[in-house]
């Protein structure tokens, strides 16, 4: 399927791998220039060549730490123009709830609700001022379903989803559509780092923690950044123009429930 989406330019914010990287790539496959960002230089420029070399977009790549003010504004500065927005970054560490003091709420907050935020109201002006904008917010299915050690993750991704939720009628008029993906477990970096917090609090290897979360998912396996990618540049497409302020789970049915 033609994207319709060839020439024009997104900021895909951390996305030198995982799910980010995923967007990134679908994208530049459909002939979208690309912003990408992530905090450490050598990985990202790695990305971004490789991306460069396979799929021939341009491919500016900004190194840095996008839950920062001065992260942000240099990672902006690249992106002033930008067609497509992809929020993400790190998220939060698991613990339990009596864990997180406030410092750690702030950072949670900092950096997966404030950040998109800014990110979006930094580049929804221009997209409106052009009748056309896409933004896909990497979020968690921790919004739809509590996952009980991702407490802070929980927080915060509720506190983006209902801003979202207003902000995405309010621009639609424009043309510009904002969504939400949520991903259920996916086969990443992150998706190792909590198994090994499951077979440390456990005492059973790797492995077994792996196919332990496995065993939930109806699927049977964690998902694909290639998936996730697919379904983030579909709703960055022409294609996509009536799907507003949606919350579009990839769980491989990991969430019980109809609806
Ligand atoms: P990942 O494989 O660890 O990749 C994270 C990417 O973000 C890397 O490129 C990393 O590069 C970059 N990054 C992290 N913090 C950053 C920051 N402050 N500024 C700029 N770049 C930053 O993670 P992932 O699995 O793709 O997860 C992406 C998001 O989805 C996270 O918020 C995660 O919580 C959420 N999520 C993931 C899953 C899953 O199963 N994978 C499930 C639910 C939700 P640097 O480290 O070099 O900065």
């Amino acid at each position: 399927m033609d994207l319709g989406i060839a020439g024009k330019t997104a900021l895909v914010a951390a996305s030198s791998k995982g799910l980010g990287f995923g967007c990134a790539e679908a994208l530049a496959a459909a002939g979208v220039h690309l912003v990408m960002n992530a905090r450490s230089e050598g990985p990202l420029r790695d990305a971004a060549a490789r991306l460069r070399d396979a799929h021939g977009v341009d491919v500016t790549e900004v190194p840095a730490d996008i839950t920062s003010d001065a992260g942000r504004a240099e990672v902006l500065s690249a992106a002033e123009d930008a067609d497509i927005l992809v929020t993400n970054a790190g998220g939060p560490p698991p613990g339990m709830w009596h864990d997180w003091e406030r410092e750690d709420f702030i950072k949670a907050l900092d950096a997966n609700m404030l950040t998109p935020i800014e990110l979006m109201k930094a580049l929804l002006p221009s997209m409106m001022d052009k009748g056309w904008g896409r933004v896909v917010n990497i979020t968690s299915q921790s919004v739809k379903a509590p996952i009980a050690v991702l407490g802070l993750s929980n927080s915060a991704r509720a506190g983006l989803t209902g801003y979202v939720a207003g902000t995405a009628r309010q621009v639609a008029p424009s043309g510009v559509t904002i969504n939400n993906l949520l991903p259920g477990i996916h086969a990443t970096d992150r998706a190792i780092a909590l198994d090994s917090g499951v077979s440390d609090s456990q005492g059973i290897s790797i492995d077994e923690a792996k196919a332990q979360r496995e065993a939930t998912i109806p699927a049977r396996r964690y998902g694909t950044k290639e998936e996730f990618g697919a379904a983030c540049a579909f709703l960055c497409s022409q294609h996509a123009g009536f799907i507003v302020g949606q919350n579009i789970l990839l769980d491989g049915g990991g969430v019980n429930a109809t609806l």
